[in-house]
């Protein structure tokens, strides 16, 4: 055998190669081949993929038959806290969707009806206050350090990853101890927005496009309404336009309106921290809306 040599044969298998030929319970031949990820979301259902208990080093193995003639892709995965609590209430995985970064493993979990009483709230998302509830509620206040703290580090370090984790916990715990201390029946958030078409100069700079781009929205998004489904608590979404410039006394709405972290209406003179007019302007609008007419006698 010379060194360096292609000849496969004889080559040590890493312990990761060893490990998927215990699960499928024969021996692989060839030279592994790290698949690349083109970057687009992959949707499996469960027909299609098998998630296997690891043996050694790896929690979750993903065996994917169907990718290509004679051709088995082998995912080892590691889990996170959620999973191993949803992983037993015994229900299988209803699919996989395998993200360039991670894989997201839903499950269905039966969390009976939702609920009629509590109270409906407005939360409007933000790096200012993670959240800002419509009781005029400022929740996740350090936000901005915690982002700022990734923008320090280099990209794709072991700081960098460590201070994007913090990101995320404090994200969850947030979000979790919110619902947990209150009793609520409806929660209204903004869908998806372009935060840049809302802050059209302070884009301009280098500075705040990493901001953004470190502030996944649609992580609390998402996170928010996993809370709500487990506690029977209805979740709905409107449209972001001009939430944060329209006045919720008079209903007048100018970009003007609002100067930061302001709010000073132009034509009535009423004035609030912008965030909470945001969350007011949420719920309203939901309320308001084609689908809100079941939601507001409670609220009203
Ligand atoms: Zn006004």
């Amino acid at each position: 055998m010379v060194l360096g040599a292609k000849n496969t044969e004889n080559r040590r298998k890493s312990s990761a190669e060893r490990e998927a030929e215990e699960i499928v319970g024969y021996e692989i031949f060839g030279d592994p081949v790290k698949p690349v990820h083109n970057g687009k979301k992959m949707t499996l259902s469960s027909q299609i993929v098998r998630i296997e208990k690891g043996r050694n080093s790896f929690d979750l193995w993903l065996v994917l038959s169907s990718v290509g003639k004679e051709m088995k892709l082998y995912i080892p995965l590691k889990k996170h806290r959620q999973f191993i609590r949803w992983e037993n209430t015994g229900k299988p995985a209803s699919s996989v969707v395998i993200h360039r970064d991670y894989v997201q493993i839903s499950f269905e979990i039966e969390t009976g009806e939702k609920k009629e009483f509590g109270k409906a709230v407005g939360i409007d998302a933000g790096i200012n206050h993670l959240m800002t509830a419509s009781e005029r509620e400022f929740l996740g206040n350090d936000i901005k350090p915690l982002i700022s703290k990734i923008k320090r580090k280099r990209q794709g370090s072991e700081a960098y990853k460590r201070a994007k984790k913090e990101l995320s916990y404090y994200i969850h715990k947030t979000v979790k101890d919110y619902f947990e201390n209150r009793d609520l029946k409806l929660v209204v958030t903004e869908k998806l927005k372009d935060l840049k078409l809302n802050t059209k100069e302070k884009n301009k700079t280098k500075e705040f496009r990493k901001t953004l781009s470190n502030w996944n929205y649609r992580e609390l998004l998402n996170i928010i309404q996993m809370r709500c489904e487990e506690n029977r608590v209805s979740f709905r979404s409107v449209s972001p336009f001009m939430t944060s410039q329209r006045c919720p006394r008079c209903a007048h709405a100018q970009r003007e309106n609002r100067k930061g972290e302001e709010f000073e209406c132009l034509s009535c003179g009423y004035s609030e921290q912008a965030d909470f007019v945001g969350s007011l302007n949420i719920l309203h609008r939901f309320l308001t809306g084609r689908y809100g007419a079941g939601f507001k006698t409670f609220l009203i």
